[in-house]
């Protein structure tokens, strides 16, 4: 038996990875869970695992649930999620979404824990740190992300330094097909509607923007150690090719599979192994035809600034990730038009005073400033 410790649990990827546990229960066991402010699911979870040690958010629902199960601990806050990533698991699935994602993920490392993640997030902003932590420790990061899982998959019994680059697909979210010119008229509900997967809310507008496929190549480097230079992103938008990787004998090897987050999270929790999923078979000669083209840098500048950021390195990660945050959310509650993510997260990059990340306290100083910067572009846009 496999003990899962999971954040997020409420969200999108956290109830799929519900889901995954539920379909195997003899393999793996649910130990502990936090979820925000979804207390009803905190509930359902209760009636359906036996589970010790849950977090919430909030103080008052901490309280609520306290009466209600008085023999179990529950814990509310950022302490709350923390002592989870600090208990005693196998593996820690960080389901969390945004920077309040990475303190959980250095926790768990620091406290010897290996975790499977979908906080791209903990790595965009703090994948130095991460990464020195599971060097000490001796301890790894499974990828969750649908294309870090398809590079995985595609390095399975091949060798790290015969790699010749790794190759990211991209969807082009919701608005592949609009130009510059008509996204400053493009409405939240229409940002919202990807084309071919269902998400959170943030990571549906990142899609959009394509900062997510900037964080991804972010994440991609600290994942598995390759620089920038050797990082491509390529437009596909079937999303059935997840991700390839590219060896120096120019074999290309490719991960395909229908979109569906069940598959990686499941993998990431029984690699080695495989599982069965009971998901109809990829259908390749009903889809027919698929997809590539090059990416357009200056259709999506927000890819181009995370290769920048990335390859600046320091806090730029973490000032970027704190800009689009704001702005994200700003554009979700119609604070701010769609074209105007861009220039908040453009700006924060461009205007941040450099300095390296030799500590948690760099880090948060890094989220401070970019955070900071980007609700006094708030103020002035709106
Ligand atoms: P989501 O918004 O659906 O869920 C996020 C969860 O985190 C929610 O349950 C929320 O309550 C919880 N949360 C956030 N801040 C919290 C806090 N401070 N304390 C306690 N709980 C908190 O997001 P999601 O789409 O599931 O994405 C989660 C992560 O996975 C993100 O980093 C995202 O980029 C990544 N990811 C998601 C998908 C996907 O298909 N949804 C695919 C790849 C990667
Ligand atoms: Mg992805």
């Amino acid at each position: 038996m496999k003990k899962i410790a999971l954040l997020g649990a409420s969200g999108s990827i956290g109830r799929q990875t519900i889901d995954v546990i539920s379909q195997h229960p003899d393999l793996f066991e649910l130990v502990s869970f936090g979820v925000g402010t979804r207390v009803e699911y905190a509930r359902e979870l209760l009636r359906i695992f036996e589970v010790p040690l849950i977090a919430v958010q909030k103080e008052e629902d901490a309280l609520e649930l306290m009466k209600e199960y008085p023999d179990k601990t529950i814990l509310y806050g950022e302490e709350g999620l923390l002592a989870i990533a600090k208990s005693e698991y196998d593996v820690l699935v960080n389901a969390l979404v945004g920077f309040a994602g990475f303190l959980p993920t250095y926790a768990a490392v620091e406290s010897g824990h290996d975790v499977a993640l979908a906080n791209k997030e903990s790595l965009v902003c703090g994948g130095e740190l991460i990464n020195r932590s599971l060097a000490l420790h001796g301890k790894s990061l499974i990828p969750i992300d649908s294309e870090h899982s398809a590079i995985f998959q595609c390095l399975q019994g091949n060798r790290m330094r015969q790699v010749k680059r790794l190759i990211v697909t991209a969807s082009g979210g919701s608005f592949r097909n609009k130009t510059r010119e008509e996204l400053s008229y493009v409405t939240v509900e229409e940002a919202l509607a990807h084309p071919n997967w269902s998400m959170g809310a943030k990571i549906t507008i990142d899609s959009a923007t394509m900062m997510n496929k900037g964080f991804e190549v972010t994440e991609a480097h600290w994942l598995f150690g390759v620089p920038y230079e050797q990082i491509d992103v390529l437009m596909h938008p079937e999303s059935i090719v997840h991700s390839m990787v590219e060896y120096i004998d120019q074999s290309v090897m490719a991960q395909m599979g229908t979109p569906d987050m069940r598959l990686p999270i499941q993998y990431a929790l029984s690699w080695p192994d495989r599982l069965e999923l009971n998901e109809p078979s990829l259908d390749l000669a009903n889809i027919g035809t698929l997809h590539f083209s090059a990416p357009d840098l200056n259709r999506f500048p927000l890819l181009g600034l995370a290769y920048e950021a990335g390859k600046k390195g320091g806090n730029l990660g973490a000032v970027m990730n704190a800009a689009n945050e704001v702005a994200n959310l700003a554009f979700r509650n119609h604070e701010l038009p769609f074209p105007g993510i861009e220039e908040i997260v453009i700006g924060a990059v461009q205007n941040a005073p450099y300095w390296e990340l030799n500590s948690v306290e760099d880090l948060f100083k890094a989220n401070a400033w970019g955070d900071e910067y980007a609700r006094k572009q708030l103020r002035k846009l709106s």
